[in-house]
Parts: C-alpha cells; structure tokens; sequence
C-alpha cells in the first residue's frame, strides 16, 4: 500500500523560451520571501550559464525550492529548447505535476509542443499557466484552446484534459483563475500546486533506492549527483550501492554529504527520505540514470531513455599554423579527456573515434547542443578545429533512407508570408499549417534538418529582419531528396602574414569579404565568399607598388573598405562545407579549407 507524503511537492516547469518561466520564478520567490532569482550571485555561475543568459536559454536544469504554506515546493527548471530533450524528460520525471506556461499572446510554439509531449509521456498532468496577460492584443481564450487541441493531437488522457488554468502576468506578479482579472498576487498558483500535484508516492520500509537524473561537477567534492529518492532513506555517511543496469556487478560507495534544495541553492541535510529530490556527494563514479540503493537490496530502476543524436560532427587538434597564439591548443589526449567529461554529463552526447588519432566524431541531438559545447571550451581558453556537421542517417527495414525531420514555425508579417513560403520550399519544406495571428502568418513546416542549415540568417535576409523563426526536432522520415549546400566558392588565402587595405580594398568586388586589415593569415584561410561558384585563390597581402606611390598619390583616399561579414560560431559552422574546417580560438572563429596546401587539394580533389 502506498501513501503520498504530504509536507513536499515535487513540480517541472515547462516553456517554450521566453514564455516567461524565469520571470514567473522570481516573483515566487519574491512572494514567499525566499532569495530573488536573479539577484543573487550564485557560487556556481559558470561559462555554460553566461551562455544561458547570452543565448536566453535555459542549458541545464536547475531545481530551486520555495517554502509555502508549511509544505516545501521543489521547483524543477525545464532547459526549453529540444537540443536538450534528453535532459527535459530526465528531469520532468523527477516531478509529480508541472506547470506548462504558455504566453497568452503567442499560443502554443514547437516547443511547447516538445516540453508538453514529454509531461505527457512522463504521466503528469499540466496546470496551464496563461501568461503575459497584461500585453495588449493577447487572446488568453485562443491559447487555453490551442493547449488543450495539441494535447488531443499527442495523446493525452481525459484525466490529463482535465486541467486546471490560471491566467496571469508573471512580470505584473499576480495570477487568478479567471480570466479577466488583472491584479492580485501570485498565491493562487502556489494554491493550485499545492491542491492538484499530488505528493510524492511513498513506500513504508521501503529500502533505498535513489535514480540519478543529473551530475554536477564541484572542485571541491567532485561529482554531485542529483535525483530523486523513490524509495527508503538517505543519510549522511551511508554505505550504498549503485547499480547501472540489471546486468552490471552494483559498485560500492559512501554518501559524503546529502543536500536538498533549498531557495536558489541548497542545505545540508542528516537524513532524506522518498519524495526528496537531493544532492549526494562522495560517489565518484555515479553517472546519469544509475540508481543509489541500500548495499542488501541493489535493484537498478527502469533506465531513463536518452534521445538519439541526430547530427555530428569532428572535434580535432587544431592544425593551424596560428595554432598557441591566441588560447591553449589542445593535446590529443587532452581533447579526448574533455569530450569523455563532457559525454559523462551530457548524455545525449556521444564520442566516438575516427582513422585519426587527432581528431574524433561527437554527437549530439542538434547543431545547437554541440555548438554549446565549443562555446563552452572556447572559454575554457581551448583552441580547437570542428568540421562541417552532417546529419546522422537511419535506415528503415526496407533499406530505405530515413533523415531527421524538424518542426519549424515562422511569424511573419503578411507582406512576407509568400517569401517565407518560396525559401522554405527550396529546402524541401512541407507546409503543415497557416494561422493568422493578429496580423502575422504564424506557418508551420516540417524540415530535413541538414536544410535548415543558415536558414534563419536567409529567412531574416527575405523579412528585414521580420521573420520569428523555431525549429525542433521531429521524427526521423524518408529521404527527402538533394538539395544543394552552398552556390558559392570561397576566397582562400595563397599565403600567410597580414591582410593589407589596399588589397582587401581590390578583392572586395570579387564577393564579400569575412576579415579586415590586420588580420593574421595563413595559407588555405577562406578569407571571403567568391561571387562564382569555384573557389579562387588570393593574395591579401598584397601591397601597392612602391614606384606608383606618386602617380597613385590621393588614390588612397578612394580605398573605402566595406566592412567584412563577421560570424558568429553557428554561423561558420553552418556556412562551411565538407572540406572545409572552424578553427575556434578564445579570440576568434576562422574558416579555413582542411587542406591548407593547394597542390594537396587539388590532388584529393582527383
Ligand atoms: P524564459 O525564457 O521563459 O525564462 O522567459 P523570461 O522570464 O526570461 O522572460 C522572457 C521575456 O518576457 C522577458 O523580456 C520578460 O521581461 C518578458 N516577460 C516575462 N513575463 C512577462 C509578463 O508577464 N508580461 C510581459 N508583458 N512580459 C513578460
């Protein structure tokens, strides 16, 4: 017989990004006096998270703890984009309800449609959160029945159907059941929790057993895994056991110190019991999914699935012949050791080795998820080298040829629809839906995602800047058939030293060009985009000629240099093809063929 516990709730919150969670968050904590989110400084702001703040996505889950009412709500943050879904469905299954938030001017986007459908999987049953009901035009009616139509369309049972909505503005800090009320506090969200999520199920005597749905790294204790306790005790100084599978010898381990949450960060605790979600630190070798279990009754809960990767590309020694000047290059076994800790976390992302020892294959479930990662060890001060990424392949029985599908949507004003329309055509999009919004088109497409490679620079380029484009991924389907990359060759440096004016100055009618004066070269640097479709080989370095000095004397003048075409990582590393490499430095993100030597291309281009 199992009871519930009734002094916790365990909840997810689910969003598509910048629906408004982190804002919502903070009131709460605002109204039960607990540490504001934003405002405090927390020990373990890392790079990922400037990341998160700079690309306003959440990364990594996060859980925050409120007090209220004498009961102690865990909040479990949800990351929104499907990059990291793997990382959504682990930690929804820690809660026993979630609030769905959903802008009430925007209605439902694909990533509500992601986050919701794996709630729904997870058995939770939403408290529908309409926010943002304070901006003008909103349609708070449209977006409850859009919710509750997308939750048809995945499934959901009539018990799932019935939910509770509570209409609000979490910026304006007040939230009701009705609909037209537009003042108040945040309370009765907190009520709504309290009332419809169900505590914890319990198990009276029950021997420990604890499933790992995160790691986190601390200098000082090592790896901290996070989960929650299913069943039993946990205490201080426990001797446990981990299991990995059913199949794997359980591995013996001593909890150093166990934490619950507490506000934004947490508290060291004696002793946790079912229904917790904590830390656990002192386990050295504990991964994701494993389960923590009493040392007589090791029994290994149902592994958590992770998400295929559906896209990879090479990580590999930088081999550039800047290589040391501008960050740390990375030694083989270096890089090797960096991409084990990375998959050791991040468990929608796989490593593999390639014929070169100095470079391996990593993947991961979108271009986003393995950009974070460069990113990250960009700022770790790394230098490295990334290839063209490609996406990865399946076969059906039949031997057919299954790629990944995305969902996208794009909000386009009218005037721009037909565009939208014809570019994503070109890249062998299907229209799956068109609805007006308050002056917008608001389409949907599936997408082979190797052909949403630049696709929001071109869709921007076709919308002046107009268009709101999202995209997760889908299903794997058919083939869709070719479509070609790039149209265009590159510019490719003929040699190394510095870019000089007046030669850029010559070049620039050629195409356009993606570096300045000064900047460092090498042989085999793309220095620009050709207007042509083969490659060309330049001299940037070329200076004017010094017996012309006076008859050219006031053509200087003339040299205007249009400035170059900077990109950002994803950018390159959408831009590059196939024989082509990104050498990411902590300064600088460089294009460069991989074959540095014109003779050695011109050969393997044989
Ligand atoms: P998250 O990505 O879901 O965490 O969203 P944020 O909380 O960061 O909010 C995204 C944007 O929406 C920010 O610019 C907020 O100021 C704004 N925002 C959040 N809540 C509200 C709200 O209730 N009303 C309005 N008008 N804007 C809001």
């Amino acid at each position: 017989m199992s009871a519930r516990r009734d002094d916790i709730r365990n909840i997810a919150i689910i969003a598509h990004v910048d629906h408004g969670k982190t804002t919502l968050v903070d009131g709460l904590f605002a109204q039960t006096g607990a540490v504001s989110r934003r405002g405090e400084i927390q020990e373990c702001i890392l790079d990922r998270m400037d990341q998160e703040r700079e690309r306003g996505i959440t990364i990594t889950a996060k859980v925050c703890a409120i007090d209220y009412g004498g009961i102690r709500v865990n909040i479990i943050d949800t990351p929104g984009h499907a990059d990291f879904g793997g990382e959504v469905e682990r930690v929804v299954r820690m809660a026993d309800g979630c609030l769905l938030l959903v802008d009430a001017f925007e209605g439902v986007m694909p990533q509500t449609r992601f986050v919701l459908r794996k709630a729904l999987e997870c058995g939770l049953k939403p408290i529908v959160v309409v926010n943002k009901i304070d901006k003008a035009g909103c349609e708070p009616a449209s977006a409850v029945d859009a919710v509750f139509d997308l939750m048809v369309e995945l499934g959901a049972e009539d018990w799932q159907l019935d939910f509770p909505v509570l209409y609000g503005s979490g910026r304006d800090r007040y939230m009701n059941s009705e609909p037209n009320a537009r003042s108040g506090d945040l309370l009765p969200l907190l009520d709504a929790v309290l009332a419809q999520v169900p505590g914890p199920p319990v198990e009276a005597d029950a021997p420990l057993r604890l499933q790992v749905s995160n790691i986190e790294h601390s200098d000082f204790v090592g790896r901290i895994a996070v989960g929650r306790i299913y069943a039993g005790e946990v205490a201080t100084g426990q001797s446990v056991v981990v299991v990995t599978d059913s199949s794997a010898t359980p591995r013996r381990g001593r909890v150093l110190e166990v934490r619950r949450p507490l506000g934004l960060g947490d508290e060291a605790v004696e002793r946790a019991s079912a229904g917790d979600v904590v830390r656990i630190t002192g386990i050295a070798d504990i991964g994701i999914s494993d389960t923590i279990c009493d040392p007589e009754h090791p029994a290994a809960l149902p592994a958590i699935p992770i998400d295929e990767p559906t896209i990879r590309m090479t990580f590999g020694v930088t081999s550039s012949p800047l290589a040391g000047q501008e960050g740390k290059p990375l030694q083989s076994r270096d890089l090797k050791a960096r991409l084990e800790r990375e998959c050791a976390r991040n468990v929608a992302m796989r490593i593999a080795s390639t014929e070169r020892p100095d470079v391996y294959e990593v993947s991961g479930r979108g271009l986003l998820h393995l950009s974070v990662l460069i990113e990250t060890m960009r700022r770790e001060g790394l230098e490295l080298q990334v290839g063209s990424p490609t996406v990865i392949y399946h076969e059906d029985e039949r031997g057919h040829r299954l790629e990944p599908i995305e969902l996208a949507s794009v909000d386009v004003p009218e005037e721009f629809a037909s565009k939208v329309m014809n570019l994503m055509l070109e890249r062998r999009a299907v229209l799956s839906a068109m609805e007006p919004r308050s002056g917008h088109q608001h389409l949907t497409f599936t997408i082979p995602s190797r052909c949403t490679f630049g696709l929001r620079t071109a869709l921007l380029t076709a919308t002046q800047g107009e268009a709101i484009y999202h995209a997760i991924f889908h299903a794997y389907e058919p083939y869709r058939g070719d479509v070609p990359r790039r149209s265009v060759g590159a510019m490719i440096s003929k040699c190394a030293g510095e870019a000089v004016g007046f030669a850029l100055f010559n070049l620039q009618d050629r195409g356009t060009l993606f570096i300045g004066p000064g900047a460092p070269l090498y042989e085999g640097l793309i220095v620009g985009e050709h207007a042509k479709e083969e490659d060309i080989i330049v001299n940037p370095t070329r200076e004017k000629k010094l017996t012309n000095m006076r008859n050219a004397a006031g053509a200087d003048e003339a040299i205007k240099l249009t400035p170059p075409r900077l990109m950002t990582l994803e950018e390159a590393l959408e831009y590059i093809g196939d024989d082509e490499l990104v050498e990411v430095t902590p300064k600088n993100i460089r294009m460069r063929k991989a074959l540095l030597d014109a003779t050695a291309r011109k050969r393997a281009g044989r």
